[in-house]
């Protein structure tokens, strides 16, 4: 009997396997595809990180350093702002925010997640590609976890399975946990251009949510946009790249989970990462989140005893629910009516000490100082 059969191979499914393996825990942990793809990710992550994948990973995954955002509240065309407007925000309608250094990191997100689970790997963890978990079975003392691979069905038991397998969770279902509040659909493709600039580029045109350009290096630039259902994604996508008069290829597209559910614990198993909804609210960024609450629940969760699994639901929201909750107050402000947004905008551009994995941040020293010493236009 496995201590813990972990459903799905992203970043947070792999962290815990890590960190769980590495506590002598017997792990199994089971990939539908081929880890990290098909692709539907930016990749846009705060530089911390790197604290989840040691050294070395550095250098082979990233693309790009970023140090702020351009938000605009028009489209590319009605602002005719584009990459080459400055940080000080020279293009009408245009409002930077931004730090004296690196701010954040665009990363190859396949090479993450393949980087991810061969730490998984060297820990320890049985990793296995090609395993669809098909059916999740709970019982008083055990799970069973029944997946299709390439040798054929097999059923095995755990003491706890652990759902990371993603928005659409199956093992969410199966456990008859609730779903997130909210599903946003992301869309997202790339252009051949080299850009290594240090700004990313917001623009608010897309309902409740918004449309970015994001330059990757040599790796080209990435266009997406996000919204929630009924709005017509693809139509705006399209106006996005006209307003840039770019041609982009490699499109794809995937959900964003808004809102964790009440409870993401159940008698024998639990969830991790989008299957959680552990997203930011204003960006739909949940990377980070996954790791740091899989190493919550690396941290306190004992299979031998499942009442444990109380002080994972505890631990992470302690650490993270007043940072989604001002998150949702924050997207608020990507519905207000235009003139409010510029007016809102204007007022608070500029240099920030805010992190931007944690809204909460915005009451820190560091932002104050940074606000206190720049001329607010
Ligand atoms: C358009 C878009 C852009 C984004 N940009 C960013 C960004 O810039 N920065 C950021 O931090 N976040 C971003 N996100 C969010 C980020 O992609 C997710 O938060 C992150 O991928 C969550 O990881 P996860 O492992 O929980 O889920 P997923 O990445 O969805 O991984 C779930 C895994 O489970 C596997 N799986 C599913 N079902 C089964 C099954 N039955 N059996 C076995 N395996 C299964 C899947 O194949 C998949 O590999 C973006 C999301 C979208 C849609």
């Amino acid at each position: 009997m496995y201590d813990f059969v972990v459903v799905g191979v992203g970043p947070p499914g792999a962290r815990f396997a890590r960190r769980a393996a590495e506590d002598g825990r017997d792990v199994l942990a089971l990939e539908s595809g081929s880890v990290g793809e098909p692709l539907a990710c930016s990749g846009h992550v705060s530089t911390d990180v790197w604290a989840y994948t040691g050294s070395g990973a550095r250098e082979e995954l990233l693309q790009n350093e970023i140090s702020g955002a351009r938000f605009h509240v028009g489209g590319p065309s009605r602002n005719g702002s584009t990459a080459a407007d400055g940080p000080n925000g020279d293009a009408r309608d245009t409002y930077p925010f931004y730090k004296q250094g690196v701010v954040s990191n665009v990363i190859d997100r396949v090479g993450l997640d393949r980087y991810l689970a061969e730490l998984a790997r060297e820990a320890g963890a049985d990793v296995r590609d090609g395993h669809t978990v098909t059916e999740i079975r709970e019982h008083r003392d055990r799970v069973e976890v029944t997946a299709k691979g390439p040798d054929g069905t097999e059923t095995v038991e755990a003491k706890l399975v652990v759902g990371c397998d993603g928005p659409r969770s199956r093992v969410r279902e199966a456990l008859s946990l609730p779903d997130p509040d909210e599903f946003l659909h992301g869309v997202l493709a790339f252009s051949a251009e080299d850009d290594d600039g240090d700004f990313v580029d917001v623009h608010l045109t897309a309902p409740r949510f918004f449309a970015w350009r994001i330059p990757r290096g040599e790796a080209g630039v990435e266009y997406g946009l996000a919204a929630p259902p009924g709005v017509q994604v693809n139509r705006h996508f399209e106006d996005l790249v006209d307003g840039y008069e770019i041609d982009v290829a490699h499109r794809c597209s995937g959900t964003i989970p808004i809102g964790p559910p009440d409870g993401v614990t159940s008698r024998r198993g639990f969830l991790i990462g989008d299957a959680a909804a552990q997203t930011k609210p204003f960006t739909g960024g949940g990377i980070l989140y996954g790791m740091t609450c899989a190493d919550h629940a690396a941290r306190v969760v004992d299979p031998d005893r499942p009442r444990t699994l109380a002080a994972y639901e505890r631990a992470w929201r302690e650490d993270l629910e007043r940072e989604i909750r001002l998150g949702s107050w924050l997207r608020r402000a990507y519905s207000l009516p235009e003139p409010i947004q510029r007016v809102g905008l204007r007022a608070l551009s500029g240099e920030i000490g805010v992190h931007m994995d944690r809204p909460t941040s915005v009451f820190s020293k560091a932002h104050l100082k940074a606000t206190f010493g720049n001329s607010r236009g």
